[in-house]
């Protein structure tokens, strides 16, 4: 793509901060507006300028202007595209808001996807984390996605196997793929199991519907409270700027968990299947006293403090002096390394 031959729908020095969640400054060279997937290929290619994928900006991090092309995923549609007995299958466009596909396939009678109310972000972004919450994550529910190879123009799909999901972790996070700008998503396909279970183990969720006197909850009532314990908990980005949680959950060797329990014997500790142990990296900030603590225009929100909130006009560099304090200050007292979740731009 040489720069004299631009299509029309990309555009040139596009301030971003209203893009991203965090509304942090900076500007991209380049930015392209995909509201269908044959856009992809009249922009791929190699050589050209650096290219990065954007969704609805709630997991970024700009560290200043974006020198390169961002491709921001705007593909729109959901449908069902078949049914047996054993499941609803529903297809949506990566640029879908991801709540509202939630939203949309309860009030179709589709449960399935309730835990997930309420989680920022697009359709097209749910797999790169596997996002996940209260016992439930993306991968359970998932069939398969079409993507474009961005080097060949060409349409691939990849089924579960090929996505590799893991915690809040898939394929698409290895370098060379989506993060750099290789494989644009741009549909993704549900599959929504007719046998329903309520997955209400969570104490927060369980605490809600027992504070609501809901024994037996519909998925309808699971997602209300959902969408009531998150926004309780969770900063709005349109009041209060931030990018959802901002530090993974450290999964550490048993051995590990032993150690910080003795310590600090009330320490959680979540036994994963495979005998690690997954720590909340909100407690460690927390005891690090870092819940509801400022550096600079930045902090730790202090309803949760796994949440980096700016206050207002801050600057990238600040979102990572602060990062690297709170890194230093957990490692520190546990000996625990924490990594960032969002993408640095
Ligand atoms: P929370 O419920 O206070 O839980 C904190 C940590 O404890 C999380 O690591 C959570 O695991 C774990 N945990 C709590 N109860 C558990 C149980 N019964 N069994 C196993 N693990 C348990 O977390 P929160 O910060 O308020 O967030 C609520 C939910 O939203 C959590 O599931 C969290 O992971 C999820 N969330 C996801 C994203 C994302 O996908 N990017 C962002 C924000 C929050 P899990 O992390 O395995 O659930």
């Amino acid at each position: 793509m040489a720069d004299g031959q631009l299509p029309d729908f990309v555009l040139r020095d596009v301030e971003l901060s209203a893009r991203t969640t965090l509304a942090l400054p900076g500007r991209a060279t380049l930015l392209a507006e995909i509201t269908a997937a044959d856009q992809l290929a009249q922009l791929a290619g190699s050589g050209g300028p650096r290219r990065c994928i954007l969704g609805d900006g709630s997991n970024v991090v700009l560290s200043g202007d974006f020198d390169g092309l961002l491709l921001h995923m705007a593909i729109s549609g959901r449908e069902l595209i078949g049914e047996d007995d054993q499941a609803w299958y529903v297809r949506a466009g990566a640029g879908e808001n991801w709540h509202q596909l939630v939203t949309w396939t309860l009030e179709q009678g589709w449960p399935g996807l309730e835990n997930l109310a309420w989680i920022p972000g697009t359709v097209g972004a749910a797999p790169i984390q596997n996002i996940g919450a209260y016992g439930l994550e993306v991968a359970d529910r998932f069939l398969s996605l079409e993507a474009c190879d961005m080097l060949t123009g060409k349409t691939r799909r990849l089924d579960r196997a090929a996505c590799r999901f893991a915690y809040r972790d898939s394929v698409f996070k290895q370098q060379g793929w989506h993060l750099d700008g290789r494989l644009a998503i741009t549909r993704v396909t549900f599959r929504l199991p007719k046998a329903w279970q309520a997955l209400t183990g969570y104490a927060d969720l369980a605490a809600e519907l027992a504070r609501q006197q809901i024994a037996r909850p519909s998925a309808r009532e699971i997602a209300a409270a959902v969408i009531a314990v998150r926004s309780r908990k969770l900063p709005d980005p349109a009041v209060l700027p931030n990018a959802g949680s901002f530090f993974h959950n450290p999964v550490v060797d048993a051995a590990v968990g032993e150690r910080l329990a003795s310590a600090y014997p009330k320490v959680p500790r979540y036994l994963q299947a495979d005998g690690r142990v997954k720590l909340a990296a909100g407690w460690l900030i927390e005891q690090s006293g870092w819940k509801g603590r400022d550096l600079g225009r930045v902090g730790m929100y202090e309803k949760q403090a796994l949440v980096l909130v700016n206050r207002g006009g801050a600057r990238g560099e600040e979102v990572v002096a602060l990062m690297k304090a709170v890194q230093a200050d957990v490692r520190e007292r546990f000996g625990i390394e924490l990594f960032p979740e969002p993408v640095f731009l």
